[in-house]
């Protein structure tokens, strides 16, 4: 088996119930390859109905089924509104919430077992690639934040640099393929299927870019943020990869 091919778009805190529009429209479209749309959770729900051959993540579970904490959403509560895949230790939330590797494993683990996908992210700050320490962040990472139960089947790899998240900014594509490159090798070294894991590259993926981005050795796709939000612009990068 080959890595599938993925196109994943992540609303992040953006999108009201008339942004369906935008997920009609990608619905409508011939794709051509696997699309998932991630958007905020008020909206899952909603999204499902419209969503066709499209599937619907949310972008972050807690690692509880059920119980007290107040503002969270479980694994569990994702699967029963219809999704199908869930985004985890995406950097906002490891910079926002204080998010650790091991917390990341311990939501994946949750997620595998309620049945959803889990695209884990992981990815060097500016400072770090600055100070020559990428290789071994993304190492720390992937062994802290993936856990023993992934599969090709149930886990897809997203690799975005933290200084290339809605800045506009990318890697070169030698820089990008390095860092496949490592993850390709110890997700294979690891898992019996780790040569048929998905890994996406996220960062200012535009339909400019994204062609070039797809030729890169070891990438099976895009998670998109800023670009996911208007079919317009998503739809020329599903082209793009498909
Ligand atoms: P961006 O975001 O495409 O807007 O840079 C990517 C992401 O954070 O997943």
């Amino acid at each position: 088996m080959a890595p599938k091919k993925l196109a994943a778009g992540n609303w992040k805190m953006n999108g009201l119930t008339a942004s369906l529009a935008e997920l009609d429209a990608i619905a409508a479209r011939e794709n051509g390859c696997d699309v998932l749309i991630c958007p905020p959770a008020t909206l899952i729900t909603a999204a499902v109905a419209h969503s066709g051959e499209v599937a619907i993540g949310g972008q972050d579970c807690h690692a509880a089924e059920s119980g007290a904490h107040t503002g969270d959403v479980s694994a569990a509560m994702l699967r029963d509104a219809g999704a199908s895949h869930v985004i985890l230790g995406h950097s906002e939330r490891r910079t926002d919430h204080g998010e650790t590797d091991g917390q990341v494993a311990q939501k994946a683990i949750a997620a595998h077992e309620a049945g959803l996908v889990t695209v884990i992210c992981i990815g060097e700050t500016e400072a770090q690639r600055d100070g020559g320490q990428t290789l071994d962040v993304i190492a720390t990472q992937l062994a802290g934040s993936v856990p023993d139960c992934a599969t090709a089947a149930n886990t897809v790899i997203a690799y975005e640099p933290v200084w290339a998240i809605g800045t506009g900014r990318t890697p070169t594509n030698d820089q990008i393929a390095e860092v496949h490159a490592l993850i390709r090798e110890t997700l294979a070294a690891r898992f019996s299927d780790g040569n048929d894991v998905t890994l996406l590259y996220g960062g200012s993926v535009k339909p400019g870019n994204a062609g070039e981005i797809f030729d890169i050795p070891h990438v099976n796709g895009a998670l998109v943020g800023g670009a996911s939000l208007k079919a317009g612009d998503f739809g020329p990068i599903i082209d793009a990869l498909a």
